[in-house]
C-alpha cells in the first residue's frame, strides 16, 4: 500500500489523480489532501477518501472546513497555511507526494517534500523554474525520488534509456523534442491577438486545465517554463531541446537517440496517462484513459514555432540561456501578469511585454540559495506590479 499526500487536491491535476486512486483502493491510501480556499470541493473529498489530514492554504477556508468536518462527523484533522501544507508534505508514513499547488504557491511544500526524501510526483513545474539547482539538489541530497507529471516530460521520461534517473545527464542521446499543441491561437491572425479576453485563452483545443496554465498555453510560456522544466529533470541545455508544434497532442514528446532512433510516447490527451504512470512506476496501471484511435487521429503534424507570434517562448529560452536567477524573475513576473489578465487589468499581448520589462530591470544573480530565490520572487512581482500600474495608468 502507497501512502500519498496530494497537494493542490481540488485542482485540476488533483481531481484527476484521485480518480486514479478511486480505481486501485488496495494500491494507494490517502493520508492528506490540500488545497487552498475550495472547501466544498475539499469536504466531498473528505468524505469520499477519507484521510487523516485535510489542509486549507487560507486561514478563514480551514475554520470553515473544521466545522463542516464536524457537522459530518469525520475523523480528519484539519491544518491551515504553510506550515500544514509543509507537514503534511513531510510527515514519516507518508511515501508519495502529488505536488500540484499552481504557481509559486507549490514551492515550499514540495521542497518540504523533497527533503525528506519522498517519490515527488511533480505537477508544479514552477517549482522547478523558480529554483531549479535547489529542488535538484535536495532530491539528490535526501535519496528522494523525482516523477514528472507534466505530459511532455512525463512522456521524455518514458522515451529515456531503461534505468534512467531523473536529474542525471541521459547516455546516448542527441537532443529532446518538446512537443507543445500551439495553444488556441496558433492560427490566429496576430493583429487579432490584443483584444483576447480570459475565456479565450483558457479554452484551449485539446487539454481541459487550471486556469492559470490555460493562459501559458495560449501564450506559450507553458512550453517556454516547460523548456526550462526539461533542463533540470534531464540535465541538458536549452539548445539541446526543440521545440515542436504537433497541433494533435497525440505524441507527448520524443527523444532522439545517436544511433537515428527516435522514441515517442503516445496517448489520447488526457493527464490520467502521466500521473497514473508516475503513481505506479516502475509497474503500470489502469488509468480510466480511453485507448488510442490511431484511425481517428488520422495524421501527425509538425511545426515549427513562430517566435514572432509567440515572445513568451523566446524570453523563456532567453532565461534559460542566462541561468541563474533570470528563470526565478520570468516566473514571478508571468504569474502576476497572467493574474492581471485573468482580471482584465490587462491585455493578453501585453503580457509578455511585461514581463520582458521586468526581466530588463532586475540583474541575474546565481540563484543558489532559497533566501535569494525568495527575495528574487518579490522583488520581481513588485517590479511587474509596478510596470502594469505604469502601462495601465491612463
Ligand atoms: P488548478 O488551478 O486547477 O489547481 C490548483 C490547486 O492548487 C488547487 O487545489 C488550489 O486550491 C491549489 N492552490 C492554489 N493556490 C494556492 C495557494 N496559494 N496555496 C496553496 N494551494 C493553492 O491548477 P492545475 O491545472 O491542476 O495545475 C496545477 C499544477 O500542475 C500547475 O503547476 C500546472 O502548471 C501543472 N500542470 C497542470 C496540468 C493540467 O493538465 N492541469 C498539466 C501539466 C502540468
Ligand atoms: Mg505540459
Amino acid at each position: 500500500m502507497q501512502v500519498v499526500t496530494i497537494l493542490g487536491a481540488t485542482g485540476s491535476i488533483g481531481v484527476s489523480t484521485l480518480d486514479v486512486i478511486r480505481r486501485h483502493p488496495d494500491r494507494f491510501k490517502v493520508l492528506a489532501l490540500t488545497a487552498n480556499k475550495d472547501v466544498q470541493r475539499m469536504l466531498m473529498q473528505c468524505q469520499e477518501f477519507k484521510p487523516d489530514y485535510a489542509v486549507m492554504a487560507d486561514k478563514t477556508a480551514a475554520t470553515e472546513l473544521q466545522q463542516a468536518i464536524q457537522t459530518e462527523k469525520l475523523d480528519c484533522e484539519v491544518l491551515s497555511g504553510n506550515e500544514g501544507l509543509v507537514k503534511v508534505a513531510s510527515l514519516p508514513e507518508v511515501d508519495a507526494v502529488m505536488a500540484a499547488i499552481v504557481g509559486a504557491a507549490g514551492l515550499l511544500p514540495s521542497l518540504a517534500a523533497a527533503q525528506a526524501g519522498k517519490r515527488v510526483l511533480l505537477a508544479n513545474k514552477e517549482a522547478l523554474v523558480m529554483s531549479g539547482h535547489l529542488f535538484m539538489q535536495a532530491i539528490r541530497e535526501n535519496g528522494a525520488e523525482l516523477l514528472p507529471i507534466d505530459s511532455e516530460h512525463n512522456a521524455i521520461f518514458q522515451s529515456m534509456p531503461a534505468g534512467y534517473k531523473t536529474g542525471t545527464k541521459p547516455v546516448s542521446v542527441r537532443r529532446i523534442l518538446l512537443t507543445a499543441s500551439g495553444g488556441p491561437f496558433r492560427d490566429a491572425d496576430p493583429d487579432t491577438l490584443k483584444s483576447v479576453t480570459p475565456e479565450q485563452a483558457v479554452a484551449h483545443p485539446n487539454w481541459s486545465m487550471g486556469r492559470k496554465i490555460s493562459v501559458d498555453s495560449a501564450t506559450m510560456m507553458n512550453k517556454g517554463l516547460e523548456l526550462i522544466e526539461a533542463c533540470w529533470l534531464f540535465d541538458v541545455g536549452p539548445d539541446d531541446i526543440e521545440v515542436v508544434i504537433h497541433r494533435q497532442s497525440v505524441i507527448h514528446s520524443m527523444v532522439d537517440y545517436t544511433d537515428g532512433s527516435v522514441l515517442a510516447q503516445m496517448g489520447n490527451p488526457d493527464m490520467r496517462t502521466p500521473i497514473a504512470h508516475a503513481m505506479a512506476w516502475p509497474e503500470r496501471i489502469e488509468s480510466g484513459v480511453a485507448p488510442l484511435d490511431m484511425f481517428s487521429v488520422g495524421r501527425l503534424d509538425f511545426e515549427l514555432p513562430d517566435l514572432m507570434r509567440f515572445p513568451c517562448l523566446r524570453l523563456a529560452f532567453e532565461a534559460a540561456r542566462a541561468g541563474g536567477t533570470a528563470s526565478t524573475v520570468l516566473n514571478a513576473a508571468n504569474e502576476v501578469a497572467v493574474d492581471a489578465f485573468l482580471d482584465r487589468k490587462l491585455g493578453f499581448t501585453m503580457i509578455a511585454e511585461v514581463i520582458e520589462a521586468c526581466m530588463s530591470v532586475i540583474e541575474t544573480q546565481d540563484a543558489d540559495t532559497l533566501e535569494t530565490i525568495l527575495s528574487v520572487d518579490a522583488q520581481a512581482r513588485s517590479v511587474t506590479q509596478g510596470i502594469i500600474e505604469a502601462k495601465t495608468a491612463n
